[in-house]
């Protein structure tokens, strides 16, 4: 959908650029979905300065079909902490059919390479972990997936539900949502494999499906009123501008994307800089907000008790409660807040990647 993409990816200048809440981050963890993180030709410059400069921890979710030697013996030279790797077949025609890189060959032997370096250097880090989201055509791959995780040594197999997504698999309704009964069949056949096998599996207990799965009656104040959510203080969210040069979405959390940054103008080398994006009003409007009545929109959509269940039984209906909130999010912030414009920092107005949008694209898509 994007053909003319930029790249986005990031270098040592842009580190150097960051390095205020770099220097101070416990934890970076960085993903794939919109772009796979190993690709980056900077990457291994970039782990060893902050590994080796601030010791901080570190994760990759990656597909592992470019973790090259050169990688896995950096992963384990400095100590990387965490590869979740994305597995979600076991056999060589399956993989092949459900992974757009499609070598199951090569991803295993790159996961054998690295197994064998940590075993060699008396190393337990990086600890390797599988992600595994249970669909209807990949029920049957799961056994190979176990048995793949006890050869490599792997810590550890995640088991999600998939119950969605922007890809072909969309047209096929394979979600198990369709079809609890059938689906908690298959959790505890996986479960019982992996006891076996003596493969961990998280969760630990299978988080079956509630056995009727039907649409709620959405209230928007039906929310869960004592929870809460210490996120905005904790975390901050980068994600790339698929159509944007050098630019970001930022967040604190995956509900909301609450602005873009252009990361060439915007800087962020020092403290007092970094402050000016940290403590922007948008940011302490949902920091007042998130857990202190009255509840900002979009934290209130968060919380709702059916939540989840809407998410299950309806995904259009879903979207459309989540957009709004966000729309209405950003209405109250403006009501009361109109902060001096920062060069490199935009405030946004909705989601930009609401389902109207991604219907919009797709449809220029399809008519070029
Ligand atoms: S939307 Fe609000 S409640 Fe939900 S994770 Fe984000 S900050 Fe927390």
């Amino acid at each position: 959908m994007y053909p003319n993409r930029p790249c986005n990816a990031i270098d040592m200048n842009d580190v150097n650029n960051f390095e205020s809440f770099l220097s101070t981050a416990k934890n970076l963890e960085l993903y794939g979905g919109s772009a796979e993180p190993l690709l980056n030709p900077d990457l291994k410059k970039i782990l060893a300065y902050l590994k080796s400069k601030y010791g901080t921890r570190m994760m990759v979710n990656t597909n592992a079909s470019v973790l090259t030697k050169e990688y896995a013996d950096l992963f384990v030279k400095y100590g990387f902490d965490y590869i979740l790797v994305s597995y979600h077949a076991g056999t060589k025609d399956k993989y092949h059919e459900l992974s757009t890189t499609g070598d199951i060959d090569n991803v295993n032997n790159n996961l054998q390479y690295l197994a064998e370096r940590k075993l060699e250097a008396g190393k337990k880090k990086p600890f390797i972990e599988f992600n595994f989201a249970l669909q209807k055509e990949n029920a049957t791959e799961a056994t190979a997936v176990i048995d793949t995780a006890k050869r490599l040594n792997v810590s550890a197999v995640l088991i999600n539900k998939y119950y969605g997504g922007r890809n072909k698999l969309q047209d096929k309704m394979v979600s198990y949502d369709y079809d609890t009964k059938q689906g908690n069949e298959e959790l505890d056949k996986i479960y019982q494999y992996a006891d076996k096998l003596g493969v961990h599996l998280k969760p630990t207990t299978p988080s079956h499906w509630a056995e009727k799965n039907e649409k709620p009656d959405w209230n928007n104040e039906n929310y869960k009123k004592n929870s809460t959510c210490p996120f905005p203080w904790l975390n901050l969210f980068f994600d790339p501008v698929l159509d944007e040069k050098d630019s970001f979405y930022v967040s604190v959390c995956n509900r909301i994307v609450l602005c873009k940054i252009n990361y060439r103008k915007l800087k962020l080398s020092k403290r007092a800089d970094f402050m000016t994006l940290w403590n922007h009003p948008v940011f302490q409007y949902l920091r007042s907000t998130v857990n202190k009545e009255p509840l900002n929109p979009i934290c209130k959509y968060c919380k709702n008790c059916d939540r989840e269940k809407m998410r299950n039984t309806d995904a259009n209906e879903y979207a459309k409660i989540r957009d709004n909130a966000v729309k209405s999010f950003f209405a109250e912030y403006r009501r009361n807040h109109s902060p001096a414009p920062v060069d490199g920092l935009e405030i946004l107005d909705d989601n930009p990647f609401s389902d109207e949008k991604y219907l919009d694209k797709l449809n220029s898509q399809t008519t070029l």
